[in-house]
């Protein structure tokens, strides 16, 4: 059980990745990017909602005029297990042609969400298109994916925090946290 807002939770199995592991992590992610891209202007396109913490702290790692959008899709609804079906809800406001992109995701579970976004802004034109997704769970992925910069593989399981919820929350937890199986073990 972990405690989290001042009382133990008995929906929280355990911290699987502490604050200070996540701020190290972003941190290297965020020197790699502005290695790579020195001397450009890449665009962070974040998947809403569950990517906005690690987009804030990303963007201020990365030692480059970074711009922001958004993009806001479907994938699962308040239950702990995927659809499989994915569907664009918020599109972005700038135009991707002929620039530098990078996806950040907060989490690759299928890979359907990240190959669906890849196939969409492909089709825009960019000049390039890179993913830098903060956790991958271990071996559950459909399709090939090409992810450049990668965070944390994580076991198979459920998990909160750092943006990421059940029913809208935990998403303000400072860590990530295994969540009880939907079976409640
Ligand atoms: P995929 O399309 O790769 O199966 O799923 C990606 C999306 O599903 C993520 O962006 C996230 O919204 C959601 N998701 C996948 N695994 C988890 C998880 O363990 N916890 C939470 N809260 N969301 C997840």
């Amino acid at each position: 059980m972990v405690e989290v807002f001042g009382e133990p939770d008995a929906n929280l199995r355990e911290v699987l990745i502490s604050q200070v592991d996540l701020t190290e992590k972003v941190g290297q992610l965020g020197d790699q990017i502005t290695r790579d891209y020195q001397g450009k202007s890449p665009l962070l396109v974040a998947v809403l909602k569950g990517a906005y913490p690690f987009l804030a702290d990303l963007a201020r790692c990365i030692d480059l005029p970074v711009e922001i959008d958004f993009m806001a899709v479907a994938s699962y609804g308040s239950a702990t297990k995927t659809s499989g079906v994915v569907r664009l809800v918020k599109d972005l406001e700038i135009d991707i042609s002929n620039r530098d992109v990078i996806i950040v995701e907060d989490i690759v579970d299928s890979g359907l969400t990240l190959s669906f976004l890849q196939k969409n802004l492909m089709t825009r034109a960019p000049r390039s298109i890179e993913v830098c997704a903060l956790l991958i769970k271990q071996g559950l992925q459909k399709t090939k994916l090409d992810i450049r910069y990668s965070g944390f593989t994580i076991p198979p399981d459920f998990v909160v925090g750092y943006g990421l919820d059940v029913d809208q929350k935990y998403r303000n937890l400072p860590m990530v946290c295994t969540y009880k199986s939907a079976t409640g073990n």
